[in-house]
């Protein structure tokens, strides 16, 4: 039976400590509001929004929402961005994605002031993280690595093959796990031989986006799982990128989906935003 680790628990843990960072620079005047951006109404992107927004108000730091219209101009867009990077009291910027098709999602994120970039995807940020320099962190991949340090699991040493290479999960991914002295396997849709590298893995981090995808022979005994994929099934339960009762029994350790990596990822956006408040 593998160890279940539990995001819920550990997401909430770590916005308990944000509220009280976030108290103490109260307390010595130091305050900052997130602004989020939305374009458009997509479902998806309204109940992420709103999320974050209740984080923000759990922690304490105040929260700004734009809400524009799908035929938002590009240049509209990037107007807003410009207006809040200059604002003072506007310590971090987020843009929802995705964005409409008429709107280049790279130029709306090169826009953003790299000191408010508290998704991590400014491509400063990015370079920074890349050579170990200060910055923000992706959420997502930032997440994954307290999910596994908080669960008491050496990284160090260990081989970690990573399903996925996007600029949002798989390539940071890599990079943090690096950072913590993992040896790093990338693997990603051109891989010709995934079950034979996956079940070398002691460390396996799935960001494939195919539901139920990876099953038990992909899997080495006491490795651990860590399920990043998010999908609704055909019966609209969540479900995640790997076969779960078939990864489980032979793992050490495994998130579960719902109330693994998925919490994970506002509570490290809220750890950014207190990081950026402090750094005034
Ligand atoms: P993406 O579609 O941008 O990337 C998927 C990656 O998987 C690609 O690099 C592709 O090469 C690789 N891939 C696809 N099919 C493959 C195959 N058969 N074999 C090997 N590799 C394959 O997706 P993404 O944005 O990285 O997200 C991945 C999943 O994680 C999605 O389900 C997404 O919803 C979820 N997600 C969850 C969170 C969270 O907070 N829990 C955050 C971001 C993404």
């Amino acid at each position: 039976m593998a160890e279940i680790i539990d995001g819920k628990k550990i997401s909430q843990q770590i916005k308990d400590e944000l509220k009280e960072r976030a108290a103490v620079l109260r307390a010595q005047g130091k305050t900052g509001a997130l602004a989020v951006i939305q374009v458009g109404a997509d479902p998806a992107s309204c109940v992420y929004v709103r999320n974050k927004k209740n984080a923000c108000a759990y922690i304490g730091i105040e929260s700004l929402a734009y809400e524009l219209p799908e035929d938002t101009k590009e240049e509209e867009l990037l107007k807003l961005i410009e207006e809040l990077n200059q604002k003072e009291q506007v310590k971090g910027i987020l843009v929802q994605l995705p964005l409409p098709k008429h709107i280049c999602e790279d130029k709306v994120i090169q826009a953003i002031s790299p000191k408010k970039d508290v998704d991590g995807f400014h491509p400063q940020s990015v370079g920074a993280m890349t050579i170990g320099e200060p910055g923000f962190l992706p959420c997502t991949p930032a997440g994954i690595i307290e999910l596994i340090k908080r669960s008491g699991i050496e990284i160090a040493g260990k081989h970690c093959v990573i399903i996925g290479r996007s600029n949002i999960v798989g390539k940071p991914m890599a990079l943090l796990m690096l950072r913590e002295n993992a040896t790093v396997t990338i693997t990603h849709s051109k891989t010709k031989n995934l079950p034979e590298l996956c079940k070398q893995a002691d460390i396996l981090i799935v960001a494939m986006g195919k539901p139920r995808f990876i099953g038990a022979e992909y899997v080495k005994e006491k490795a651990v799982i860590i399920d990043v994929g998010i999908h609704r099934d055909e019966n609209n339960k969540l479900c995640g990128d790997v076969i779960f009762e078939e990864a489980e029994p032979i793992a050490s350790a495994i998130t579960p989906v719902p109330g693994g990596v998925g919490p994970m990822t506002i509570a490290m956006l809220m750890s950014n935003c207190v990081q950026s408040i402090e750094e005034g």
